[in-house]
Order: C-alpha cells, then structure tokens, then sequence
C-alpha cells in the first residue's frame, strides 16, 4: 500500500536502445535513445521534460505508458514494480496513466463522432454501461469546455484546439492520475495555446493530476510545471524546481535553451550562451559528457569522463563537471564555437566576400 510520501510514478535508470539496419543488410547499429534516466512524479505534481528535438523526451514518455518497452531500467507506479504486476494490476495500471499526443487527429477515429469516442474507453474500462455513458460523455464535454451539441459531430469538423480538447476528455474518460502530455500545444497557435495550458491546470486543481508535460516552448513549461527535466541526447542533464531553473540554470546546455527562449519583457537581459552546431547522431554519441562537442566551457576532462548528476542546496540535480565553478564565478561564453563543416562554410563565404568587396554579416 502506497503512503503519502510515495511518489505516483518512479522511472528508475531507465534506458531504451533500438536496433537500426546500416548501410548494408547485415549491419545493425545501435541508437541508443534514452540513457539511465531517473525521476518521479509525486500525486498533483506537473514534471516537465525539455529538450531539442530527437532528445529522447518522447520515447520516454512512451515507456511509461506502455508504447515502448524499455531496454533496462523499472518503471514504479506507486512504489510497485510494474514489470512484475498480473496483467489484471496492468490493465488498471493503463487505466491510471494515460497519453494525450500531439496530434489528435491522428489519434481520433474519424469514422467514429466525438461522443461515441470518448463513450468508447469508459466502457472499455466499465467505467459506465450503455444506460449511463450519454450522461458521462455530457461531463466530460463540460469538462474540457465543450457542448454537448459537440458529441454528434465528426472529429474533422473541429479546428486544432478543440480537437486537444476531444483528445484530454477521452483520456478523462478512465479517471487516470497521470496524463503524458507530449507536446500537446506544440502544433496549435499561441492563444489557443494558452487556452490548453489553462484548461490543463485547471483540470489539475479539480481532479488531483498528475503531468508529465513533454516540451520544447519553454514559456509553456515555465507556466505549468512544478518542477523540470532538462534533456540532452538521451541523458537528463539537470532536474529540479521550476523556480530554481528558470532563475539560475546551471548546466551550460540549459542555459543556453533559455537564452534561446523569446523574453516577454522586452530590454530584459539574459546570460549568453549560444550553441554551436547541431546535436549529434544518438548512433554515434560523442565520448565523456555528450554535450562537450557544443559546450562553450568544454575542458580536455569533458571529452573523457561521464558526469553524474551531482545534488545542489536547492533541490535541484546537474549532470556537469564544472557546474558548481561556473555557477561561483559566472561568466560571458566564450565566442562562438562553429562545427568544422560550418566553420569550413564560413570561410568560404569570407573569402567569397573578400574578393568580391561586399561585406557580410557573419561572425
Ligand atoms: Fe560543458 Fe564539460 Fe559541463 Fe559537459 S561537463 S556541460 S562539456 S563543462
């Protein structure tokens, strides 16, 4: 039995690797697409997971939903092991964590109308019968912001958002605990955005969920999380409070997506930390700390040696060997530091520009 101190969900080094065909037939490589990564989800709480895209962000939200099996590592749901549970303990344990996409058209039936789709999993999960689903299906519209006039139509007669809206009311339907939310606003424009993110924590506040908010829009995330999971190909490089991340990150990487993220406050000044290059192939990872290839502060101990995630006061835990030094003495990043091949581009557009006479530019 679970008590109040037990986290909802636990992720315990999990790690997921797929195998992927190279460039003949016998070949087989490794992409290693989520790296021993641990966090937990207490009940009422919002953890968000940031990163680019191919971080790994997604396939961890599938593992834990059941999608995707993990390659090694044990997924908690109240402190019980769910590897080990009967398949009765695991047809409730998918009752209790479900997934809203990014895309709800593609998971809507379109044959189906909208009050038959959200019917459909609470009687799948004898949550209502043939008597009391009309009535159920009513709730659940109001729930989400939507009329009951809604339930006749077809998925396609809706616009984007409240197609969200469709999607969250049919993963309401089984009275989960913890919804996966993978970038479930990514595709909407910004003020049906809002509108999502509020409908989101207002059904938090109402009903005691759980989130696992899958994002990249860092205003997004700073608005609805409790706390962050900060993902770099595959590794979670920082976790910790919201308030303590977005006021002092500490990991290179994290800084420099916030000193990506558009500012509200227009003259606001943030600390400059720009990347260079893209990330690299989870086929090929670089050595010692993956981020070392694009990390301004990178030394010769980067490219050797794994950082572990290491504590701070704050609550907050930060995979970097110099994280504690960078935050004693911050500084301006060095200059920018460009890939070889973009570097090699930037040369021929000088020298290009140089016997041309045209000035350019780029630095
Ligand atoms: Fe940068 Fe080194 Fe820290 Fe990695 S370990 S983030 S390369 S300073």
């Amino acid at each position: 039995m679970a008590d109040s101190t037990t986290p909802l969900l636990t992720a315990d080094r999990l790690s997921k690797q797929f195998s992927v065909a190279g460039t003949w037939p016998w070949q087989k490589r490794v992409l290693s697409a989520v790296n021993d990564i641990s966090f937990s989800i207490a009940p009422g709480e919002t953890l968000s997971l940031v990163g680019e895209s191919g971080c790994g962000k997604s396939t961890a939200g599938r593992m834990l939903v059941g999608l995707t099996t993990p390659s090694s590592g044990r997924i908690l749901f109240e402190g019980r092991d769910v590897a080990a549970l009967s398949s009765r303990q695991r047809h409730d344990l998918h009752r209790n964590v479900q997934l809203i996409f990014q895309d709800p058209y593609g998971s809507l039936n379109p044959r189906m109308t909208v009050g038959d789709l959200i019917a459909e999993p609470a009687l799948l999960f004898g949550l209502a019968d043939k008597r009391s689903v009309a009535a159920r299906v009513s709730e659940l519209l109001g729930l989400v912001g939507l009329a009951d006039r809604h339930a006749d139509r077809y998925p396609h007669e809706f616009s984007g958002g409240q197609r969200q809206r469709i999607g969250i009311a049919r993963a309401l339907a089984v009275e989960p605990r913890l919804i996966v939310c993978d970038e479930p606003v990514s595709a909407l424009d910004v003020s049906v955005q809002a509108q999502i993110v509020n409908l989101l924590r207002s059904l938090q506040d109402r009903l005691g969920l759980s989130y696992l908010f899958i994002s990249h829009g860092l205003s997004v995330v700073r608005h609805l999380s409790h706390r962050v999971a900060v993902m770099y190909l595959g590794n979670i490089v920082e976790i910790g409070p919201k308030g303590a991340i977005f006021a002092r990150p500490a990991h290179p990487y994290t800084q420099a997506l916030l000193a990506a993220a558009p500012v509200a406050r227009p003259g606001a000044r943030r600390a400059r930390v720009v990347l260079a290059g893209d990330m690299p192939s989870p086929l090929n990872p670089p050595s010692g700390c993956r981020f070392h290839p694009r990390c301004p502060f990178a030394i010769e101990r980067c490219q050797r040696e794994i950082p572990t995630l290491t504590s701070g006061e704050d609550g907050r835990l930060v995979a970097c060997h110099r994280w504690r030094e960078l935050a004693a003495h911050p500084a301006e990043a060095p200059s920018v530091r460009h890939s070889p091949r973009t570097a090699q581009l930037l040369a021929l557009y000088r020298n290009a520009a140089a016997g041309s006479g045209h000035r350019i530019g780029i630095s």
